[in-house]
């Protein structure tokens, strides 16, 4: 694509008029961003960000002491509410009064992603009944606020999850799931002296998708400063149209799946240089670890510090690394436990497999949630000065993105999205792939009752489209998928990895 051909159907740039673009940020900040938000279903973005930047100067003990009092409520919550936490707490004759530390709630057996799979609809308020059995029923994309799905003065929210292992994960929010993740970036961003309502790229959409200059796009890009571009299933082309566009919006943060960072990276070394024009402050990898290879090819690239979050669809942001590199907590919205050493990867000593408590959420609260990640929970001693604790010795998840021939990169939430289409409802009861090591792919599906003479050819088109054209792969088709050894479902793995082993 050339300069000419990408300028076509756009909105010009903004005049680059530093006292212009201050004031355009801060209303950006305090007006348009919130207002809109709002009325979006995402509440209370402005108000967490302050409170959060009040309570990470707390102590220690402060902070402890918060997630006492919400972990208190939310647990007394769920046991109140949701039936499937009431029988869990009724079979270990658990009652909410009985948590009076943090340390208490180790014996609320941890909650696992087959869990939530098989009983879902009965872990969410069921005082909103009606509400669920809408929005199950509703043909709205995942993510959106489905109308007449509410849940108090909010509209409910379907989405499922892009994990790494096992079948998708449905869950409902009310918003405030993405509200929170918004105010939290907005810390992780304060922590890189990057102010609310600087412009920032986020490279999320699936690049079939992706509609430049498509109206959405288009307000975003002026009420609230974001960019959007593609960011999966990537080639050179479309990482040139990424370097235009960022060319031309020059934002302050470059956000994006690790693999589309890194991607870029990539595509600008070979390409020679770093167009003049981009010059972020800090690029955010989400989704995946940032490798310190990864880390070292941004920093280098886009000349300033790379970052990373760590969390999942379904929790939301778990911790946010700082530029002491250290993966702080957010503590007052997440209560991170260890659990029993893992024998299933080399543990590093006092590590463990991580898991999560949402602290205020509703109506589909996560109690003690495995991660399936492995690390060490520790005090804060960072140089950076706060007192949010840090996960040591992380081990992310690995071998889940697969780059193809041409440097195509899928990420797991590919074939989330492959296997539930909507084109094909009920057709896959459960899939595990396996890239082989000649980079072809096996695919074995277990049939749904919705599964058709036509549901194959379906397959075959949409995984022609986004592979490179001498991927090959192979479908087979199995009466079941059976889990490791951990009991967990491996989605996708490596070949020669052994699917018992994985973290
Ligand atoms: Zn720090």
């Amino acid at each position: 694509m050339t300069r000419a051909q990408y300028l076509q159907g756009h909105s010009p740039g903004r005049v680059s008029d530093s006292g212009l673009n201050a004031f355009l940020d801060r209303v950006v900040a305090r007006v348009s961003f919130p207002v809109t938000s709002a009325l979006m279903n995402r509440r209370g973005i402005v108000g967490t960000y302050r409170s959060l930047k009040r309570t990470e100067q707390a102590s220690a003990g402060e902070l402890r002491a918060l997630q006492l009092t919400r972990l208190r409520r939310q647990i007394a919550y769920a046991a109140r509410y949701v039936p499937w936490y009431r029988r869990r707490f009724g079979e270990i004759g658990l009652d909410p009064r009985d948590i009076r530390s943090l340390e208490d709630a180790s014996v609320i057996p941890p909650l696992t992603r087959e869990d939530v799979i098989e009983n879902y609809r009965d872990m969410v308020d069921e005082r909103f009944r009606e509400s669920i059995a809408k929005a199950e029923s509703s043909t709205r994309d995942a993510g959106q606020p489905i109308p007449l799905a509410l849940f108090r003065r909010h509209r409910l929210v379907r989405n499922n999850s892009s994990g790494s292992t096992g079948a998708p994960t449905l869950f409902f929010e009310d918003g405030s799931v993405t509200g929170l993740n918004w105010a939290l970036e907005l810390r992780l961003k304060s922590w890189f002296g990057v102010h609310p309502g600087a412009r920032e790229a986020r490279m999320v959409r699936l690049s079939t998708q992706y509609v430049s200059g498509g109206s959405v796009n288009n307000w975003r890009k002026h009420l609230w400063h974001q960019l959007i571009l593609p960011g999966v299933n990537l080639r050179d082309r479309d990482y040139e149209f990424c370097t235009l566009a960022l060319e031309e919006y020059r934002p302050l943060v470059i956000w994006g799946f690790t693999g589309a960072l890194t991607g870029l990276a990539d595509y600008m070394r070979r390409r020679g240089s770093t167009p003049s024009g981009i010059r972020p402050r800090m690029t955010i990898g989400w989704a995946a670890p940032v490798y310190e290879h990864e880390k070292a090819l941004l920093e280098e690239v886009f000349g300033c510090p790379a970052t990373n979050i760590y969390g999942s669809r379904e929790v939301g942001h778990i911790a946010l690394k700082c530029p002491h590199d250290q993966f702080h907590v957010n503590q007052e919205f997440m209560f991170v436990e260890t659990g029993e050493p893992s024998d299933e990867v080399d543990c590093p000593p006092g590590a463990g497999e991580l898991l999560a408590t949402t602290l205020v959420r509703t109506p589909m609260p996560f109690i003690r949630y495995r991660m399936g990640d492995i690390a060490r929970l520790a005090p804060s001693s960072c140089e950076c000065g706060r007192t949010l604790e840090v996960l040591e010795e992380f081990v992310g998840r690995t071998g889940e993105i697969f780059t193809t021939r041409d440097g195509r990169m899928i990420p797991p939430n590919f074939w989330c999205r492959l296997f539930m289409a909507r084109e094909i409802p009920g057709a896959v009861n459960r899939f595990q792939v396996m890239y082989r090591n000649d980079k072809n792919i096996e695919v074995r599906i277990a049939r749904g009752p919705g599964f058709t003479s036509e549901t194959e050819g379906y397959l075959n088109k949409v995984m022609r489209e986004n592979f490179a054209p001498a991927t090959e792969w192979e479908i087979k088709y199995v009466e079941e998928i059976k889990p490791a050894i951990s009991g967990k479902y491996l989605m996708v793995y490596r070949e020669g990895q052994t699917n018992e082993k994985s973290p």
